[in-house]
């Protein structure tokens, strides 16, 4: 096959063969094909689109350049859900013990923080001892035994993929439904799945900020699992304004312990998001013969506390300290903590997602250099929301930090985040739309 080829036609708005689309993957992942030609062939992709054949076999080709697992020996359902990011999004925490107390298998291969958002096993990796990049041996033994693991990408897992995001990453070739569809998919269809369930954010804090582009993205993913055997469901949910109360690592998982132990005040919208993707994982996995009966079943596994205690058991299956599920003050604390106050009186009328990500970011809660190590006590606690009333002078959130100099910043950027003004504004819906595949 001539690459030049199939570059210029791609290029042209040609639509390329199945055939060609595996033998660009497999070449340029036994490096057979230089950077500069799958750059080439990746923009004219972001420019032309790819018809949904062509994602179909882009997906199909990245997912087999690895091991696709397969875990028919455990007999039950295998359902996961996968969210494309946003800030203060700790769903995952919660869902994959509570999904697992149900009675279903989520082999759940995660990310690190991207950008502004905030990465699951960075979470995690804040429990001391917690092991995030078990073996896929170990992952499957702790899978087998508890219901539930939570990994990092492997190797063995889609190397299509790591090459090719590291490539787009540099090339302005991240922005395009169809590659973001193949890389999200690759991954999660290799974790040898019955349903997916996508969490697709739209809003300040999205990688996709207008709903038509993330209703789009949503559509094109639910296709491509669903042409792969897989049930598939995609639920379009506001990222307008951090979810939950709790921006950082540990904080994030103390805020997800205390909604294990029943507490949700304060927590409402993150609880409300969690049910209503756990009543899809139910259903999809065949656990509930309704959403609504999914959504009763999730709430009743909180309240009865076996989410709770299926996570004590993924914690030390995993070599984490349990004891931080009855002992939060276990997680790691910050040395210092202050208060960004109101400048005036009236309603918050929205908090702008992407600066508070980023202001926990310069905390030290993300990365700004692929080197960066991660802060896992610095964070945010957001006291009030948009819709909430506050007095001039009043505390908008508590900071926690271990360095003034990043302190500073992440003030500035904390004040420029909030929004005040004088009307309760309009509360905006946390599912925005439900995309549901044929099969699901
Ligand atoms: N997350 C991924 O894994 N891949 C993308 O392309 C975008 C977000």
């Amino acid at each position: 096959m001539l690459i030049v080829e199939v570059i210029r036609r791609k290029r042209d708005g040609g639509e390329l063969s199945r055939a060609e689309i595996e033998e660009l993957v497999s070449a340029y992942t036994r490096n057979e094909v230089p950077d500069y030609q799958v750059a080439a062939f990746l923009m004219a992709a972001v420019i032309r689109g790819l018809s949904r054949a062509e994602t179909a076999a882009l997906t199909s080709a990245m997912l087999h350049s690895g091991q696709v697992l397969d875990f028919s020996e455990l007999k039950g359902p295998k359902v996961d859900k996968h969210s494309t990011g946003g800030v203060g999004d700790k769903t995952s925490l919660i869902l994959a013990p509570l999904a697992a107390a149900g009675g279903l298998f989520v082999p759940m291969i995660s990310g690190r923080g991207l950008g502004h958002t905030g990465g699951t096993l960075d979470k995690l990796e804040a429990i001391p001892g917690f092991r995030v990049n078990l073996s896929l041996e170990e992952f499957r033994r702790v899978l087998g035994d508890i219901g539930c693991a939570m990994i990092g990408q492997t190797a063995e897992v889609a190397p299509a993929d790591k090459k090719i995001y590291a490539l787009r990453d540099v090339t302005g070739t991240v922005e395009s439904p169809y590659l973001i569809c193949a890389s999200i998919m690759s991954k999660k269809l290799a974790e040898g799945l019955d349903g997916l369930v996508l969490d697709v954010k739209t809003g300040s804090g999205a990688f996709m900020k207008d709903p038509k582009d993330a209703e789009f993205l949503a559509r094109v993913m639910v296709e491509t699992g669903e042409q792969m055997g897989k049930r598939m469901v995609a639920l379009i949910t506001d990222m307008d304004q951090p979810l939950g109360r709790m921006i950082g690592n540990a904080i994030e998982v103390r805020e997800c312990v205390e909604i294990m132990q029943g507490k949700t005040q304060g927590s409402e919208d993150l609880f409300a998001l969690t049910l209503e993707l756990a009543a899809w994982m139910f259903y999809l996995g065949e656990r509930a013969k309704s959403v609504d009966e999914g959504r009763r079943l999730a709430k009743q596994l909180i309240e009865n506390g076996a989410t709770l205690a299926k996570f004590r058991e993924l914690v030390r299956a995993q070599g984490g300290g349990e004891r931080i599920c009855d002992d939060l003050e276990r997680l790691p604390k910050a040395n210092h903590k202050t208060e960004v106050v109101a400048p005036t009186s009236g309603f918050v009328q929205s908090i702008e997602c992407e600066r508070m990500g980023f202001a926990s970011l310069v905390l030290g809660g993300g990365r700004l250099t692929k080197e960066d190590t991660i802060d896992p006590a610095v964070g945010i606690v957001l006291h009030k929301k948009a819709g909430d009333a506050v007095s001039k002078g009043e505390s908008l959130c508590t900071v926690f930090y271990n360095s003034e100099p990043k302190l500073l910043d992440a003030r500035r950027i904390i004040s420029a985040a909030y929004k005040l003004g004088a009307e309760k504004p309009v509360p905006r819906a946390m599912v925005q739309k439900i995309i549901e595949g044929k099969s699901a």
